[in-house]
């Protein structure tokens, strides 16, 4: 606590001798004019808000809150860091869903992006003469971005299953959905950027101007600079969604199945959507009776195919068709019908929806009102994402899902689907396996009871330990590496040119300390 209260205090300081200075205007220099330093909070309710995350599994206390109104305020901030001769860490946090503290300034700064939302700087959302993107704040809601554009009959083409969570949070890690064997993650959908770097300044960056804080900044994991503004493509919104489920007892059928749907994906015979998750023998006996999909008879059909097959697994294939409206209604079933005719599900096992593009989008926001009241979302989430090499997906799943979990308890979600690598830039940030079609599967548990923690740590470490013994050439998404050398693995070849960009873009290393990459200031 002594070194916690000095550290405060000369942080404390350091923010008065400033506010001082900055009644002194620099001449071309605007932003040193601005008071930024009474949108510093430093009572303990702003600081304890900001010392956790999602995850709740780690905890570190900021010496302030910034509550920015405008990009300048961030710029303001960022200079006046670099201006100290030991700088704080700045660490900009949109809704703080990230897993192990990437979002947490230990004794430096978190930026509140939310924040922005209540100014009025002018491109929280808006939309281009031609309709073909929309600006929009770093700091605004997914969920807030597909109502806007709707109202335009346009929206994004790629979607998180989750829509709480803000641009700027997910453009830095990638950006992931079912949409994503189509158009690719999120950060491949963006056209331009305005980002202010750890010098404090703001530059606007896209594939051909300033392309190299573009590539950086994409998947940048914060490192950077603050993304203040993202453009980002758009589509014209369907209506309704079939949306479909289909399940396997055969982990070769179910993978082959996938990659023939994410083959598909210019000719319009598909689904629009593909993911798919995993059900552990446990979850299907003990685990809850139904879901915002399946009813508890469903449910049992699935349980009944994994005791008649013996399987200690099942899976299956999530898929979405998109339609218009209800004149389209039987085309679209046609279609869904001549599709589902080329795929190798267990017979009878097929479930469909017909519901709004809303609805289908939001599922999850759904899903966390329930838990919410189940009073199990505010729990420590030890999530694993990991993308896998399509050649290894069947030793993965042997190794993992008929080995270290075959008896896990039933506690979360297991996602798996596939993707295709040639829809990434292999100029971002971003690591990705190298081959063509890669799994993102993520262990997405949640620690309900006492115990179950430490338990779902060791069984991800297990995991992790496994694809390292076995080369499965495993990589991190929503990364989390303890030593310098797990990041330097991480990033591969790309290694070089993230130290090199950091050292250009941030080189006294305030930007998100919680990720831990570089060695913080300070
Ligand atoms: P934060 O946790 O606040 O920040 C994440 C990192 O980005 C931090 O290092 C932070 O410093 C930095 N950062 C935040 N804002 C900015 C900014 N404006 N500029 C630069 N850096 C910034 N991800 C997927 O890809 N696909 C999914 O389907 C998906 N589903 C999810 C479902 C749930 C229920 C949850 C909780 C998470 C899910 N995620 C998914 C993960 C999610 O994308 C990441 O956790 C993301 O970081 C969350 O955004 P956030 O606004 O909470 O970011």
């Amino acid at each position: 606590c002594l070194a916690t209260c000095l550290m405060a205090t000369s942080f404390l300081s350091t923010i008065n001798h400033f506010h001082m200075a900055a009644t002194v205007a620099l001449p071309g220099d605007d932003v040193f004019t601005l008071d930024i330093v009474s949108k510093i909070h430093t009572d303990h309710g702003s600081t304890a808000k900001a010392s956790s995350d999602f995850g709740h599994i780690v905890e570190a206390i900021p010496n302030g809150v910034f509550h920015p109104t405008s990009p300048a305020d961030i710029t303001a901030l960022i200079r006046l860091s670099i201006s100290q001769s030991k700088p704080f860490t700045v660490a900009p946090r949109g809704q703080g869903h990230s897993a192990r503290g990437q979002a947490l300034a230990p004794g430096g700064i978190v930026i509140d992006m939310r924040s922005m939302g209540h100014g009025d700087y002018g491109n929280h959302v808006s939309m281009s003469p031609n309709e073909l993107w929309v600006d929009v704040g770093g700091e605004q809601l997914w969920i807030d971005v597909l109502h806007a554009t709707l109202k335009h009959g346009l929206a994004p083409r790629i979607w998180t299953d989750y829509l709480r969570i803000t641009v700027g949070g997910t453009l830095s890690n990638a950006g992931i959905g079912g949409q994503a064997f189509r158009h690719g993650p999120q950060i491949s959908n963006v056209h331009e950027l305005d980002v202010v770097t750890g010098m404090g300044e703001m530059v606007t960056c896209s594939p051909d101007k300033n392309q190299d804080l573009f590539f950086a900044a994409l998947g940048g994991l914060g490192q950077f600079g603050v993304i203040t503004r993202a453009r980002i493509a758009l589509e014209p919104a369907p209506k309704r969604v079939l949306w479909v489920r289909i399940a396997y007892s055969d982990v070769e059928l179910f993978t082959s199945d996938q990659e023939l749907l994410i083959s598909k994906r210019s000719s319009g015979s598909g689904f629009d959507y593909i993911e798919g998750q995993v059900q552990m023998n446990r979850t299907l006996t003990e685990g809850r009776r139904s879901s915002s999909f399946f009813s508890a008879s469903e449910l049992d059909q699935i349980a009944e195919l994994a005791l008649q097959t013996g399987s200690s697994a099942i899976y299956y294939i999530e898929g979405a068709m998109y339609y218009n409206d209800d004149t389209a209604t039987f085309s679209v079933n046609q279609k869904l019908e001549r599709l589902l005719e080329e795929l190798s599900f267990a017979p009878g096992l097929a479930f469909v929806r017909d519901v709004s593009y809303v609805d289908f989008l939001d599922r999850v926001g759904r899903e966390e009102q329930k838990l919410r009241s189940a009073g199990v979302w505010d729990v420590p989430h030890p999530w694993l994402n990991l993308f896998v090499p399509r050649s290894r997906i069947l030793d993965f799943d042997a190794g993992v899902f008929k080995g270290i979990l075959k008896d896990a308890k039933p506690v979360g979600l297991i996602l798996m689907y596939p993707m295709n690598k040639d829809r990434w830039d292999d100029r971002m940030t971003a690591a990705t396996p190298d081959e063509d079609v890669f799994y993102a599967v993520g262990l997405l548990r949640s620690a309900v009871a006492a115990g179950d923690l430490e338990r779902l740590e060791r069984e991800n470490a297990a995991v992790l330990e496994f694809c390292d013994r076995e080369g499965i050439g495993c990589k991190q998404y929503l990364p989390h590496h303890a030593s310098p050398d797990g990041w330097r693995r991480h990033f591969a070849e790309k290694w070089g040119s993230v130290a090199a960009l950091k050292r250009k873009y941030d080189p006294r290393a305030i930007l998100s300390p919680g990720q831990g990459i570089f060695p913080a200031a300070g």
